[in-house]
């Protein structure tokens, strides 16, 4: 198989998050880069590139593409010779864009990120260290094999039990990649004996306030879904086929996922979606116009008119191009586009 090793890395890259709302599974970097029977490669001890297999079989064990993964490294990895010098740059970056995290001895920190948010850890570690501080473990693990992703026994970590993640909190080192800036989509704090602490700086972490509320959405593409976006108070997101780049929120591009007669039919800056209060707004701004199919029949949205959405309502742009709540659409790539191979997935630009 042949492929640009810089642009695995970019479909990679497209696939971190460090925000809760997003993220379907945590993964602990320093182990999956050194798994070697992921790709049978034995002249190399380390590549980044397990981390695209990884996220291959977290596709296809959720049935779903562009699921995105919230990545922990140990500190060791920056220093790793068995990874190439452009790799350890690479990681260096997703760290200070604050696409990974990136601390000593990560394991605790791996495994309460998936206790708060309620995701499995993708690992062989069987973690029975942690047995008595984290009661859901083997639960929630999932190891990564050539065959695909097993679990370690059924079920996830349980609800987010901890009221850390409905506040924002800041960290008194301004220039603190994942709390300097308190806003929506923030990681969650690490808890010291249940104080909200800086994960990176140790520091104890001050209320900034309550989360502003959001709503997570998948787009789904003739039956199968293509990836999820999360619309949070004063941050609108414009979706369409090529919208023009926004001055603030997130841009969800589909262009790439479209057919000829789709492509000829949505918009470039189709509608956008925001959230005013609890309310979740859809404003159409396109030439063909939007249909929402509600419980009690679809409802036809013109040019330059608003709708109110109710939490079953979807979004359809054209035949087959939907916008949803993920529980409307559950799963349904039964064979998700591979991260290794440059496949279309939709772009989202998310302000930075
Ligand atoms: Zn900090």
């Amino acid at each position: 198989m042949r492929f640009e090793i810089s642009h695995v890395l970019d479909a990679i890259e497209a696939r971190l998050t460090l925000d809760p709302a997003l993220a379907r599974a945590v993964v602990d970097l320093a182990e999956v880069v050194r798994l070697v029977d992921l790709d049978g490669n034995d002249s190399k001890p380390a590549t980044l590139l397990r981390l695209g297999r990884v996220l291959d079989a977290l596709g296809q064990y959720l049935a779903e593409d562009g699921v995105a993964i919230y990545v922990v490294a140990d500190r060791s990895v920056l220093s790793d010779l068995d990874l190439t010098s452009n790799e350890r740059m690479v990681v260096r970056r997703w760290a200070d864009d604050g696409l990974v995290e990136v601390l000593p001895d990560p394991a605790d920190r791996v495994l309460s990120v998936a206790e708060l948010l309620g995701v499995p850890v993708v690992s062989r570690r069987g973690f029975t260290e942690y047995a008595q501080q984290y009661r859901w473990l083997p639960r929630g693990l999932l190891a990564p094999t050539p065959a695909g992703m097993v679990p370690a026994a059924e079920g996830l970590p349980g609800p987010a039990a901890a009221p850390v993640l409905v506040r924002l909190w800041q960290c008194p080192e301004s220039a603190c990649a994942g709390f300097g800036a308190p806003a929506g989509g923030q990681p969650p704090p690490q808890l010291q004996a249940a104080v909200p602490t800086c994960p990176r700086h140790g520091t104890r972490l001050r209320d900034a306030g309550p989360q502003p509320p959001a709503r997570v959405f998948a787009v789904r593409v003739d039956g199968a879904v293509r990836g999820r976006f999360v619309v949070r108070e004063a941050s609108p997101v414009v979706i369409g086929r090529a919208p023009s780049p926004a001055a603030t929120g997130t841009v969800v591009e589909l262009g790439p996922l479209l057919g000829d007669e789709a492509l000829r039919w949505i918009s470039r800056n189709h509608l956008w979606l925001e959230l005013r209060g609890q309310a979740l707004v859809v404003t159409d701004t396109s030439t063909n116009g939007t249909t929402i199919r509600t419980p009690a029949g679809p409802a036809q949205l013109g040019p330059g008119q608003a709708y109110g959405m109710g939490n079953d309502d979807v979004v359809e742009l054209f035949q087959g191009v939907e916008l949803g709540r993920p529980n409307r659409f559950q799963g349904g790539a039964a064979r998700p586009a591979s991260v290794m191979g440059e496949a279309p997935t939709i772009s989202l630009r998310m302000p930075r």
